[in-house]
């Protein structure tokens, strides 16, 4: 729209500006970046995203006014990616909601839903039997895990197990659920309570 605008010589309306959707990334240099929201790229690319938050916080001064996209991005990092509840049932009590996983070392890392569980130290317990504990990493599942995982990850394809366990966990998984990962159900995730 504001190309044909200026095509035709008039003025860029500012207000077309403020229509563009905060949440989608429209202004990359990353091909593989642009068209996506922020929500489907905590999914993805979690470090980019808290990039994106840093280049924010850097720009701003004690008086300026945060823009919509830095206020986004501080409640996905800081807020929602932390404290968001997963949609799975933890297999053990069947109670509450899976809230730990567990990574395995074996030749290369085991991730699945069998080895999640909630808080409860009864759950935890019996999703840890029969393992050595040495060759077993506990984590949570909160993005800020992820991003240490990522920053950690000397191979991509291990990290990429763990980034499809939180899928499966939000319910956008493109494995082990009928719910794929979209910007409409990444979105639903942080925004609506979970899926659609
Ligand atoms: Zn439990």
């Amino acid at each position: 729209m504001a190309a044909t605008k200026k095509l035709f010589g008039e003025k860029v309306d500012l207000r077309e500006k403020d229509e563009s959707n905060p949440h989608v990334i429209d202004d990359s240099k990353d091909e593989e970046k642009e068209g996506k929201n922020l929500e489907k790229l905590m999914f993805e690319d979690p470090c980019y995203v808290k990039v994106l938050l840093d280049v924010s916080e850097d720009g701003i001064t004690p008086q300026s006014e945060k823009s919509e996209r830095h206020k986004i991005l501080e409640e996905l990092i800081k807020d929602k990616g932390e404290h968001l509840e997963t949609v799975k049932t933890c297999r053990y009590c069947g109670e509450e909601k899976v809230k730990i996983f567990s990574i395995r070392f074996s030749d290369g890392i085991s991730t699945t839903p069998e080895f999640t569980c909630c808080e409860k130290e009864d759950c935890i317990e019996k999703m840890l039997s029969g393992t050595k504990r040495n060759s077993v990493q506990i984590e949570r599942f909160q993005f800020s895990v992820l991003r240490k995982l990522q920053r950690s990850a000397t191979n991509w394809s291990d990290f990429k197990k763990v980034i499809e366990l939180f899928r499966w966990a939000f319910g956008v998984s493109w494995r082990w659920d009928e719910v794929r990962l979209t910007n409409k159900t990444a979105f639903g995730v942080f925004f609506q309570g979970g899926r659609e």
